[in-house]
């Protein structure tokens, strides 16, 4: 065997230990994730995100411990298209802050991926450099599943990283489906990454996805780009414009950036500590935390009653009736309800 392998071989054995060590024990796994062991956190989010029955009651009693250690992180969701430099952007500006003394974990939810086919969100190869970063966490997008799909246990995961000590929870999502919506549900503030020069429907950005922004910044603003990019600055501030001011006490702003650079990062750490002082002075972020926490509540609750008495194959059976236009959704939730009341 080359030394190579062996120093791999020797580090794969360590990991199987460290996952026996906190095998499913909720108190040891709360110590581990504690004391800052980052297999016990990763083996944490395992459990919060399984689906297994059995699973249930250990992750809610590991949450439980964790909750009076959460809630002090800035929670960011960051959204765009494919290509318009997600990846690229996070492993900057999460160096940047990992320069400034932060703890940065990166959750990435991406609503296409599969466990078998891997995730093209929060891959750790795509943040090369950040996933080396001792004071980073990179963990991609968990399965979907038919209740509630990825995003289920992202909540439960930022919970669990704040709890080790994180203290920015960067989200990432692709700006093209329903899981943006979500994510926001989630986060304090929520970043809009754009491309210069290219009109909203060729982004593919719904146009709700622009009033949920606290900020925006048109990427990749450097070389033969540069002018384009502060163009689009112009017309994307215009835009903002045009949206009622928000009760927060903060007008969304628009910058520019290059990961590759490293300009307008700096920058942006800088607005988004002011953004934390004026919603905190505001009191919209205690007021949002618990209304979060009752969207919480309600999800949860859904996917309790969902997941205990309805059957999975039932569900999916319905959900393809509904689809197919046989059966109208009211009907089938009437169909499914009266199941679990009998
Ligand atoms: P994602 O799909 O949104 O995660 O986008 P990536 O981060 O993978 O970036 C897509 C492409 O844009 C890659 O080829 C990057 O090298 C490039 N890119 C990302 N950031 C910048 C930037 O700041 N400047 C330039 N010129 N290219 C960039």
């Amino acid at each position: 065997m080359s030394q190579d392998h062996s120093i791999q071989r020797e580090e794969q054995l360590r990991k199987i230990r460290e996952q026996r060590r906190f095998k499913n024990d909720p108190q040891k796994l709360f110590e581990g994730l504690r004391d800052g062991h980052i297999d016990a956190l990763s083996k944490a989010i395992t459990l919060v995100e399984s689906s297994r029955h059995e699973d249930h009651e250990l992750a809610a009693s590991l949450l439980e411990k964790a909750i009076p250690f959460s809630g002090n992180a800035w929670r960011i969701g960051i959204t765009g298209v494919p290509g318009v430099g997600k990846s690229t952007f996070i492993e900057t500006f999460g160096k940047a802050l990992t320069s400034k003394g932060h703890r940065v974990a990166v959750l990435a939810v991406d609503p296409s991926s599969q466990r078998s086919g891997g995730s093209i969100l929060g891959d750790k190869t795509r943040m090369d450099e950040l996933s080396k970063d001792e004071n980073a966490f990179i963990r991609p997008s968990p399965a979907a599943d038919s209740l509630g799909g990825v995003a289920r246990s992202t909540r439960e995961s930022i919970i669990l990283c704040e709890a080790a000590g994180f203290d920015v929870i960067l989200v990432e999502t692709v700006g093209v489906g329903q899981s943006e919506t979500t994510v926001y549900g989630m986060v304090d503030y929520f970043l809009l990454l754009m491309l210069a020069g290219a009109g909203d429907e060729l982004q593919g950005i719904k146009r709700g996805i622009m009033e949920m922004a606290d900020g925006i910044l048109i990427t990749k603003a450097d070389g033969e780009n540069a002018k384009a990019c502060i163009k689009a600055k112009r017309q994307y501030m215009a835009a903002l414009h045009l949206y009622p001011p928000s009760d927060k006490g903060w007008s969304p702003k628009v910058e520019t950036c290059s990961a590759l650079e490293n300009t307008g990062i700096s920058e942006f750490i800088d607005q988004l500590d002011a953004y934390f002082q004026t919603v905190k002075e505001h009191g919209w972020l205690e007021e949002h935390r618990k209304e979060q926490d009752l969207e919480w509540f309600h999800s949860a609750l859904r996917y309790e009653i969902l997941s205990r008495f309805i059957q999975p194959t039932l569900l999916t059976e319905t959900e393809e009736l509904v689809r197919a236009g046989k059966l109208s959704p009211f009907v089938a939730a009437r169909q499914l309800a009266l199941k679990v009341g009998k």
